[in-house]
């Protein structure tokens, strides 16, 4: 079987499927190639499915003229290069394309680094693809960087506009129903819900410091200022879309709570006239008011409705200094109301955040107790941050006071390929100027000591989805 265009999300492990779900732009990207024949392949997803899977074998049956590698996650780093290099061993005069946040952040250095890698595109794909795929002359495509006679080239960057983009469309992917029953790092056959993260969004207005997807870093990478929100119209067609799926539970990309009540009391109303009674996982950026907490649960099932809020810390200062603006009693008051609307509720802490002492951990342990004695969230997590390139601390480290240990694109590819290989490797990338790597994991310990202590109290509802 021939395509002009094959994409590939490689998993984050070469023998177990790690990191399934894909970039929500794969399958914007592929529907703006309406005039060729394309196929998308989720190795995760396929390694699911077909427990002897053999990459190698498996691409062997396609012929394909370009290939598109997402390495926008940085899990993906040695991976998405083993795939490149296996493309180009099968194919050796296919033009093999890689794309993503990582990959934009490192594009030169990969360029350099891998000889498979013809062209990388920088930011954001939809426009720039289409024309690599026509083969059209590079100069003249926006947002890519390659090689040109042992010249590196970069183009200008523009990020595209999103409101003609469909998302939904997923035909061209192999087990794209199978692709809905998945969570990041599991695929789950008798799973009786469907879930679907949509893009309502690009960009964001803060600057988190752990987030390579932060608006420093979405400027530089994409050219793309603040936060842009898709027309309630497009967002409307695109659940309309997944409802006739069968989709129970929408995953928005962006906090629509922050894109103000007549964006969202639009998109609710929409949503009612055009019968969309869907669940919605809600990751809320800051904290959403009540009249937003009010309408979600007018507008959304309640059986498959989260909002996840991001606390970090237990310290106000702590999570404030990196970029989360309120208070524990609002916080409460929030979760008080998420409940009191019988939406379930997911709080998420952080160890070896910037500025975070074995001290102010205390307040994380105290509110985590707090939370369990008198809440009842679906669940609650805290996990070790890890070094996202391009985020404020990474690029900022004496700022954020912090050590990085993962500097270049080549250390991630091994701390990657150390993993691939089951072999020991450093897992957070840095350390603080008050906890190093051995006290992170043991605040991580203590936080799951106290979670294990309430296991018995806690109870999480039997339809609690993630
Ligand atoms: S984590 Fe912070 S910086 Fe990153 S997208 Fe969310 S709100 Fe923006």
């Amino acid at each position: 079987m021939h395509y002009d265009m094959l994409f590939i999300h490689p998993s984050a492990h070469t023998s177990s499927p790690q990191f399934i779900i894909m970039p929500m732009g794969i399958f914007s990207m592929v529907n703006e190639l309406k005039d060729y024949s394309v196929k998308v392949v989720n190795v995760g997803l396929e390694m699911c499915l077909n427990k002897n899977f053999d990459a190698t074998q498996f691409l062997n049956q396609y012929e394909f003229d370009c290939v598109g590698i997402d390495l926008h996650w940085h899990e993906h780093a040695f991976t998405a290069l083993e795939t490149a290099r296996l493309c180009k061993e099968i194919n050796p005069d296919c033009t093999v394309i890689v794309g993503g946040f990582t990959a934009s952040h490192f594009a030169s250095e990969i360029l350099q680094f891998s000889p498979q890698v013809d062209v990388i595109i920088r930011g954001e794909g939809e426009e720039a693809l289409p024309q690599i795929v026509e083969n059209k002359d590079w100069s003249l495509i926006p947002n890519l960087v390659y090689r040109d006679n042992h010249e590196m080239r970069t183009t200008p960057l523009r990020p595209v506009s999103l409101d003609t983009l469909n998302f939904t469309l997923m035909t061209s992917m192999n087990h794209w129903e199978e692709y809905l029953k998945c969570s990041i790092n599991a695929y789950t056959k008798t799973r009786f819900w469907y879930d679907f993260w949509l893009c309502t969004g690009r960009g964001c207005v803060y600057n988190c410091s752990y987030c390579g997807g932060a608006s420093t870093a979405q400027k530089r990478l994409c050219g793309r200022e603040g936060m842009t929100f898709r027309s309630v119209e497009a967002v409307t067609k695109d659940l309309t879309a997944l409802r006739d799926l069968g989709v129970h539970v929408v995953c928005p990309s962006h906090d629509m709570s922050l894109a103000g009540e007549k964006y969202w009391g639009k998109l609710f109303a929409s949503m009612k006239k055009e019968g969309i009674f869907m669940g919605m996982y809600l990751e809320v950026w800051q904290l959403p008011d009540k009249s937003f907490i009010e309408e979600l649960a007018r507008t959304c099932d309640p059986r498959f409705t989260t909002v996840a809020v991001t606390l970090l810390s237990g310290s106000e200062t702590v999570r404030r200094k990196n970029g989360k603006y309120f208070s524990n009693e609002d916080y409460y008051k929030c979760a008080e109301l998420l409940e009191e609307y019988n939406i379930h509720h997911v709080p998420y802490f952080a160890t070896g955040l910037p500025f975070e002492t074995v001290d102010t951990f205390e307040e994380t342990l105290k509110m985590t107790e707090t939370i369990l004695s008198d809440f009842n969230p679906s669940s609650i997590f805290c996990t070790p941050l890890r070094l996202d390139p391009g985020s404020p601390m990474a690029e900022n480290p004496e700022e954020y006071g912090i050590t990085p240990h993962y500097r270049t694109f080549a250390d991630y590819y091994e701390r990657c390929r150390k993993r691939s290989e089951n072999v020991q490797h450093d897992f957070i990338g840095y350390h603080t100027q008050f906890l190093d790597g051995r006290m992170i994991m043991e605040l991580q310990h203590r936080w799951e000591k106290i979670m294990g202590k309430n296991l018995m109290a806690f109870n999480p509802p039997p339809l609690h989805f993630m």
